[in-house]
């Protein structure tokens, strides 16, 4: 029996999680659910998994949630805050963390989880984006075992040799190369970008996902980031990570090697098929997905990304080149300019400029602990927000 939290549970990848789990009662029970705001959700899913813990954004939350579960007579103790995140990642009764918290913020959680050597299912991506060096010299110091949840991740771990040391030129891999699916505007004319809607942005061709993350797959630097994340989980170096449109999302990553074959990983798009194959290692479980009907694939296609098309791409190559800072540049600005994007206030085009004005004036540089990085992250969202400020229309 695996005790688990899913941190992030209301949200995309918290409901996935918590369907597979749905599943498997014999395998796994919750030790507690956190999902900051949606009240509503977090109740109704404490009275089906029974959790001991609930974590809520604020005390006002959780006087709502307190109310909510008395009436249905659920015993969950509710908690608040980021050190509440901290306390349910890492408390001596759970045998692994779900990090499913979207952006920076889950970044404490999953660094708490490394410190404990949980088994961390890792799809919170920022979390690498923002201090893969240490998160993951963390997680090895502590014995703390690093799954990748994102799906491209994921296939590249199915298809990476079982006993991968973390050395590709070891094992006779030439490169890892990323699917993307290019988003829902990849024919859309260049000339009508500016004029995307949130709305429009939301909606994602072939994955049912989160705001944040289906804005990023528009504007492709959801794949920059997912280039990143790779360099960190896979030790890759940036030369030998290839990215590749193929806008069917069936191949979810592929790894080639020096012989000429490529490996790939196939299924339906859909996220409980990494969540399942992470949490049931090293067997093989039942996740819900159905099986892939190959006389309804018309084709698989493959295209190059086009920077003019994906600036943001291009700023991710940048700043995992660079290094050091910059990848944390990268994610903080890029929120900020999301959150301006999703609230109106920016144009769709406009995501990528306040990216660029941000790696522009910074001058990268090493950071080791956890509070400097979040002091940096702290710092160029003030500095993007006054950005996307001045670029209103
Ligand atoms: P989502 O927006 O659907 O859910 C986010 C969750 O985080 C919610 O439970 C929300 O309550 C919680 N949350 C938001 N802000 C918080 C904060 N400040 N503190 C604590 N909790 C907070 O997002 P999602 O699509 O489920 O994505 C979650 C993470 O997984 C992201 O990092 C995303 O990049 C990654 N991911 C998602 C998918 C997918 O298919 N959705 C695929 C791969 C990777
Ligand atoms: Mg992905």
């Amino acid at each position: 029996m695996q005790t688990l939290t899913i941190l992030g549970s209301t949200g995309s990848i918290g409901i996935s999680t918590l369907d597979v789990v749905a599943r498997h009662r014999d395998r796994f029970q919750i030790f507690a659910l956190a999902g900051h705001t949606q009240v509503d959700k977090l109740a109704e899913q404490c009275a089906i998994h029974h959790p001991q813990f609930a974590v809520v954004a604020d005390a006002t939350r959780a006087a709502q949630l307190r109310e909510l579960l008395k009436q249905q007579g659920t015993p969950t103790e509710v908690l608040h805050g980021a050190q509440a995140l901290i306390d349910v990642a890492s408390a001596a009764e759970v045998d692994g963390v779900m990090c499913a918290i979207v952006g920076a913020a889950g970044l404490p959680s999953a660094l708490a989880a490394a410190q404990s050597g949980k088994t961390i299912y890792l799809a919170n991506k920022e979390t690498l984006v923002v201090s893969g060096s240490l998160f993951m010299e963390t997680a090895r110091q502590h014995g703390a075992k690093v799954l990748p949840i994102d799906s491209e991740h994921n296939a590249i771990f199915q298809v990476l040799p079982e006993q991968f040391s973390g050395s590709l030129n070891h094992h006779g891999i030439s490169s890892i190369i990323l699917t993307a699916s290019g988003g829902s505007f990849l024919n859309t004319d260049l000339a009508d970008l500016p004029n995307i809607t949130p709305t429009q942005a939301i909606k994602h061709p072939n994955w049912s996902m989160g705001h944040k993350i289906s804005v990023d797959s528009s504007t492709m630097m959801n794949k920059g980031l997912e280039l990143i994340e790779a360099h960190w989980l896979f030790h890759c170096p940036p030369e030998q990570l290839e990215v590749v449109i193929h806008p069917q999302s069936i191949i979810h990553s592929m790894v080639r090697y020096a012989d000429g074959s490529v490996l790939a990983q196939m299924g339906l798009p859909d996220m409980r098929t990494p969540i399942a194959y992470c949490l049931g290692l090293p067997e093989r479980i039942d996740s819900g997905v159905g099986a892939l009907d190959f006389s309804k694939i018309a084709a698989l296609t493959f295209q190059e990304p086009d920077f003019a098309r994906y600036p943001c791409l291009k700023l991710a190559y940048d700043a995992m080149y660079a290094g050091g800072s910059a990848p944390c540049v990268l994610n903080a600005a890029n929120e900020v300019a999301v959150a301006a994007f999703l609230r109106g206030q920016i144009r769709f085009t406009d995501i990528a400029r306040v990216v660029e004005h941000s790696l522009a004036k910074h001058v990268s540089g090493s950071l080791n602990s956890i509070d400097d990085l979040l002091a940096l992250d702290k710092q160029i969202r003030v500095q993007a927000e006054q950005f996307a400020g001045s670029l209103k229309n």
